[in-house]
């Protein structure tokens, strides 16, 4: 009697191409659909600058005014006022492609 051959179906689930691990990971919950390719403004984290008083990290939600005399650098986007942590901006600038202004601090 002849076996049958089940090997074809080993290569089904392995469509998904290595280089989009990244999208994996627990902090992008979307965030490439609306910042790559952006630019980024890198400046001492300033709550003005948020919508609603969301002050957190837009990836791992770490809060940024914890200490507010010392109050962190941070990447801001602009046009969709969002701020990213350093660590954040750092794991996925390979991914979203992102430019960066330096500003002075007027504060
Ligand atoms: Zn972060």
């Amino acid at each position: 009697m002849k076996k049958q051959n089940n090997k074809e179906y080993s290569l089904i689930n392995n469509s998904k191409n290595e280089n989009d691990s990244w999208l994996d990971d627990w902090r992008i919950q979307g965030q490439e659909g609306y910042l790559m390719n952006k630019y980024l403004v890198f400046r001492t984290f300033d709550r003005k600058l948020c919508v609603e008083d969301y002050d957190q990290c837009e990836f791992c939600w770490s809060v940024f005014d914890k200490d507010k005399h010392h109050p962190k650098k941070a990447y801001y986007q602009p046009d969709e006022k969002v701020w990213i942590c350093e660590k954040c901006y750092n794991d996925f600038k390979k991914y979203f492609h992102w430019r960066i202004i330096e500003t002075e601090d007027h504060s």
